[in-house]
């Protein structure tokens, strides 16, 4: 069963806030590493990662490394958010569907690069806070609910870029199912502790994979992937 959240009210951040350090975060851990798009670049340069995170942990918030967000679940470390949306090729018309939404930040990054986002979890706590953050933050072009996302969102499909947050056991059917002819989908597949980032492409005449590295996610929970 699904449970619809809705927008709120907005609260902008002082866009001066901790810019030097998204900077050295940008140009160190992203631009260092092969990140190019510049619309990507932008987007990283602007969203406020910090305050998707608790206020203990805002001072490592441009560090190179995940983070936790409660529940036992993690913000993903800043170059693997860059590389997998990077990866979708968006570029500002797109409907995306983001699979985990957690601290809403990857939410945040899409939004700023595509026409509408919808993003599902599976936990409401982290809906309900990551909702409240991009509600302040003005991000009025998403939705969020709370459900299974291994089925997607069918409603709405079709979709023009899905991004999958969290580790699978096999690429969830449903999700390239969802895909527009074209559309790009970016899912960690593998075991519990380790994956590989897997890029699919749906074309006229089938599924195209392109494997972009290895990496290491917190679990795809649900009906096409793991069972708990
Ligand atoms: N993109 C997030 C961010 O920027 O903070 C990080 C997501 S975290 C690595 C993975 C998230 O996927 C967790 O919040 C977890 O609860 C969620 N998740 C796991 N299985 C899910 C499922 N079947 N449907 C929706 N969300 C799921």
């Amino acid at each position: 069963m699904f449970l619809y959240v809705g927008a709120g009210t907005v609260r902008r951040n002082d866009p001066t806030n901790l810019a030097h350090e998204r900077t050295k975060m940008v140009e160190s851990q992203l631009v260092a590493r092969g990140i190019k798009n510049p619309r990507v670049l932008a987007a990283m340069q602007k969203v406020h990662r910090h305050v998707f995170l608790e206020e203990a942990l805002q001072c490592q918030a441009y560090g190179d490394h995940p983070l936790p967000i409660g529940e036992k679940q993690t913000i993903s470390q800043p170059y693997i958010v860059a590389l997998m949306t990077q990866a979708l090729e968006l570029t500002g018309r797109e409907k995306a569907l983001e699979i985990g939404t957690g601290s809403g930040y990857q939410t945040a990054i899409l939004a700023e690069l595509a026409d509408m986002v919808y993003s599902v979890e599976r936990i409401p706590v982290l809906v309900y806070k990551a909702r409240k953050v991009l509600d302040e933050l003005g991000y009025f072009n998403v939705n969020i609910r709370i459900g299974d996302g291994t089925r997607g969102w069918p409603e709405e499909s079709p979709y023009d870029a899905i991004i999958v947050t969290a580790a699978s056991p096999e690429i969830p059917a449903p999700l390239t199912e969802q895909l527009t002819t074209g559309g790009r989908l970016v899912v960690p597949v593998g075991g519990r502790y380790s994956q590989e980032l897997i890029r699919v492409e749906r074309t006229e005449t089938g599924l195209i994979q392109t494997n972009l590295g290895g990496c290491r996610f917190v679990s795809l929970i649900g009906q096409h992937g793991w069972r708990d």
